[in-house]
């Protein structure tokens, strides 16, 4: 291989093969530099000794590929290039012959920090080639490998679960698949294996894993793709202890031996509560400190009536201390900081500055002394400080104060790098209320088991229940979720009724389970960690594209294939389908030349 070649093999005869990195003339002399995904080896050809090779060299361009022999020689004096790994050896190139030829290319392949991400993808095979491609790509395949290893090891069987399955229940949009033999029926993608590894745990499969391919049919974003990979697994009598340490192994295992960084073990436990009262949020950064305060306790006969009014409606004041804080002007806090606090539901961002032992700023003379002094002791405020709240419904507010730490963490640079903290969320509740239609939802999905002293709850107050169910974080990322599934049939009917499924329709979408679940089912739970967001933190990418071979766009097209893709009037009704009007002009893959 190029990047291979060394020292140890001078005077030895050697075959390379690769892509032309670079070519130069110098003194009678052609020079090439061969790449191949190891590296970038130096070849010499010299006209007095290999005319017909140098001749090819000479016209030669770049990502043409080559296959040379030649013999590999110390670089003379003075031309060794000590920042390349084959920097002191060069190779004499006897024979050269093209084995294919490039048009000009649309993207720099050795410098791979720039270029339009669009072109990237449409020249996605190009983009491969880069660095940073093939780094994230193979420290992906070498994470997922130490998984299945660990997998493996632990006893879990791998088990592939259909593609085309029913509709389930993971709480987003299915991408759905038309049946030709049953007309006006479909199937749908999985969103997850989920039901699929509780039957295999009915079967007797007591470890099940999987890297499982999935599809939602979501809006994308940086850390989303209509389908993704995940390790689906699922496990027989087994507690949530056992289910933590099986899934801690296998993380930290296969990020160390992907990545090269240790990730000690335990993690850490957080219940969401107390996550969202420290936090503001269920997928907390603890990379740092500067937790927020919930400081209505101070202000519950406060004369400032915005603090009063959100205590006495049964809501919360939250504070954050931003030590430095007092250089911010009004402009920024009015500005940026009170933009992302509305952005997250408060109506606005009180602040005080701290400075020569006083409180300035709009609201510090609606702030008694006593209060001021009790603030300061909780704070631990001091000369330099801001200190900023919301106030609100307890988790309008904590969710708004919790993104202004985010923000203000960036602003200060109060995140250490390199630095990768993994905990468990815990006790999520099992039951949440839409905003928009008030309609009771289930938070993870409908067979997670609540906390079993919370049963009482499912009918009289559902949004107390809390579940057992987990979710993995790190750094603010939320990287899988999990939990103890419910097996008794009157159970899973319980919450089928509690989330405003009618008997009839529980049978029909899930009537399956349900038998299955007659037949002695092992006391089973389970996780999905998503293994795209997992290599995105290990190689330190802030995209789930730079870690996937062929991803979409952030607008859901394709512009390498030009998908999707209008479909003939012939296909279509083979499946039993009629398309309604486009809605959207243009070509989605957001290319109006497919290039190639
Ligand atoms: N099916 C769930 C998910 O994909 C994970 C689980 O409960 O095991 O998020």
């Amino acid at each position: 291989m190029c990047g291979t070649v060394g020292t140890a093999d001078q005077g030895q005869p050697v075959v390379v093969a690769g892509w032309v990195n670079h070519r130069r003339d110098h003194g009678g002399l052609t020079f090439i530099d061969l790449r191949d995904h190891t590296g970038v080896v130096q070849l010499v050809f010299n006209p007095a000794k290999s005319p017909t090779a140098q001749a090819v060299a000479e016209r030669s361009r770049l990502e043409w590929v080559l296959r040379v022999e030649g013999t590999v020689g110390l670089r003379p004096e003075g031309s060794e290039n000590p920042n390349l790994p084959t920097g002191a050896i060069e190779i004499a190139v006897d024979n050269c012959e093209v084995l294919s030829q490039s048009e000009a290319i649309p993207l720099g392949i050795s410098d791979d920090s720039t270029a339009d991400e669009r072109v990237r993808l449409q020249y996605r095979y190009l983009d491969l080639r880069r660095p940073r491609m093939q780094r994230n790509l193979r420290a992906r395949h070498r994470f997922i490998k130490a998984l299945r290893d660990a997998a493996d090891e632990m006893d879990f069987v791998e088990i592939e679960t259909p593609t085309l399955i029913p509709s389930t229940p993971e709480g987003a949009r299915d991408f759905m698949v038309p049946s030709r033999l049953w007309p006006g029926h479909v199937w749908a993608l999985p969103q997850s294996p989920q039901i699929y590894k509780q039957l295999s745990m009915v079967g007797g499969f007591d470890r099940y894993f999987q890297i499982a391919r999935c599809w939602r049919d979501e809006d994308l974003r940086a850390d989303r793709q209509f389908e993704f990979t995940q390790l689906d697994l699922e496990m027989s009598f087994v507690d949530e202890e056992e289910i933590y340490e099986v899934l801690e192994t296998m993380i930290s295992r296969a990020f160390e031996a992907a990545f090269g960084t240790a990730v000690p073990i335990p993690w850490p436990r957080l219940p969401y509560k107390e996550a969202m009262v420290r936090y503001g949020s269920d997928k907390p950064d603890t990379r740092f400190g500067h937790e927020l305060q919930d400081v209505s306790g101070l202000f519950s006969t406060s004369k400032f009536r915005v603090f009063e009014g959100a205590i006495s409606s049964g809501g919360s004041v939250m504070a954050l201390r931003v030590p430095g804080g007092a250089e911010l002007k009004r402009g920024e806090l009015e500005g940026e900081w009170l933009q992302v606090a509305r952005t997250y539901g408060a109506p606005g961002l009180a602040y005080m500055w701290r400075r020569a032992g006083a409180f300035e700023g709009a609201i510090a003379k609606f702030i008694s002394e006593a209060e001021q002094a009790a603030l300061t002791t909780q704070l631990g405020l001091a000369d330099g400080d801001l200190v900023c709240f919301t106030a609100g419904p307890t988790r309008v507010a904590a969710t708004a104060m919790g993104a202004v730490r985010l923000h203000a963490a960036r602003r200060f640079s109060w995140i250490p790098e390199n630095r990768f903290n993994f905990l468990w969320v815990t006790e999520f509740p099992l039951f949440e209320k839409d905003a928009a239609t008030g309609k009771i939802g289930a938070v993870h999905h409908p067979f997670t088991q609540p906390h079993p002293d919370d049963w009482s709850l499912v009918g009289t107050d559902p949004e107390r229940v809390r579940s057992r169910a987990y979710d993995i974080v790190c750094n603010g990322v939320e990287l899988g979720s999990g939990s103890l599934r419910i097996t008794r049939p009157d159970q899973q009917a319980a919450i089928f009724e509690a989330l405003g499924l009618s008997p009839e329709e529980a049978e029909r979408k899930f009537g399956f389970l349900i038998s299955a679940f007659r037949y002695g089912p092992p006391p089973h739970g389970g996780f999905a960690a998503g293994i795209d967001r997992i290599v995105m933190l290990g190689v330190g990418e802030s995209s789930i594209r730079e870690v996937i071979a062929f991803p979409k766009t952030q607008t859901g097209g394709d512009p390498m294939t030009g998908s999707p893709t209008p479909v003939s009037t012939e296909q279509l009704t083979e499946v039993g389908l009629r398309l309604g009007p486009r809605a959207l002009p243009g070509n989605p893959a957001g290319v109006g030349d497919r290039g190639a």
